[in-house]
């Protein structure tokens, strides 16, 4: 138990300073980026860690996990970020624990997710997944909204009750213009997160980079980074 807190937090103190140098190269000041843990995998126990070293955004990713990892944590002052791809019938789920969903990239999700906030009498944040390996106007390989779709999407969620629009989030393409070139795929996000606070000046959110592309994020201006393995270890091979 203290030997597993004793590697969390030594990851945790590189990761910091892997952060801390990249907005130290990119003249940005360290409380520009947050990071969140994304907690996937890894057990209820390793959050209540994590609070404890001082964590305060965590991440999952498939709800049948983190549904019951987070109600085992719902003692802990931590904002849950959904980062997932997500089926309109795990919205009400969904809802229940997260504080924003990372990943609307279509209409109809923005219709599921509306109707549950309402319900449950919350407010969800919702960051657009953009897609920057998607033909204009498609979807991308891993979920997300060709930058083209995302005005429109933006609107609809801005319109929605109970939802609250917070701005953007990708994940480097492994495919196309953009594989293998995280940085230029992160300013081309920045780009589009330009236009977006030209229409909603308070979606200012731009969650880009894990832990292999975070410095790359935060020199091309990312407001969170989304770190795993870095923090947590290597994953065991999902099913
Ligand atoms: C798993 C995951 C991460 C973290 O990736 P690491 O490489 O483990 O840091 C970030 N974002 C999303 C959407 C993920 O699914």
């Amino acid at each position: 138990m203290t030997d597993r807190r004793d590697e969390i937090a030594t990851n945790l103190a590189k990761v910091e300073e892997r952060i801390a140098a990249a907005c130290a190269a990119a003249g940005r000041r360290r409380d520009e980026v947050t990071l969140i843990v994304v907690t996937k995998t890894y057990p209820a126990d390793d959050v209540r860690r994590l609070a404890s070293l001082g964590v305060r955004h965590v991440a999952e990713n498939r709800d049948q996990d983190a549904a019951p990892k987070a109600a085992a944590c719902s003692d802990l002052s931590l904002s849950w970020h959904f980062v997932g791809q997500l089926q309109t019938n795990k919205v009400r789920s969904v809802v229940g624990y997260a504080d924003v969903v990372q990943s609307v990239d279509r209409a109809r999700l923005v219709t599921a997710l509306s109707r549950e906030a309402e319900r449950a009498g919350r407010e969800v944040g919702c960051l657009l997944q953009v897609a920057l390996d998607a033909g204009e106007g498609g979807r991308g390989e891993r979920g997300g909204v060709a930058p083209g779709g995302v005005g429109e999407l933006a609107a609809r969620v801005a319109d929605a009750p109970g939802l609250r629009l917070d701005g953007l989030m990708t994940v480097a393409p492994l495919t196309g213009e953009y594989a293998g070139r995280q940085q230029a795929a992160f300013e081309r996000l920045m780009d589009v997160s330009a236009g977006l606070r030209r229409d909603h000046p308070a979606a200012t959110m731009v969650s880009a980079g894990m832990s292999a592309d975070l410095e790359q994020a935060v020199a091309a201006g990312a407001t969170h980074v989304r770190v795993g393995t870095a923090v947590l270890g290597v994953r065991p091979v999902l099913r």
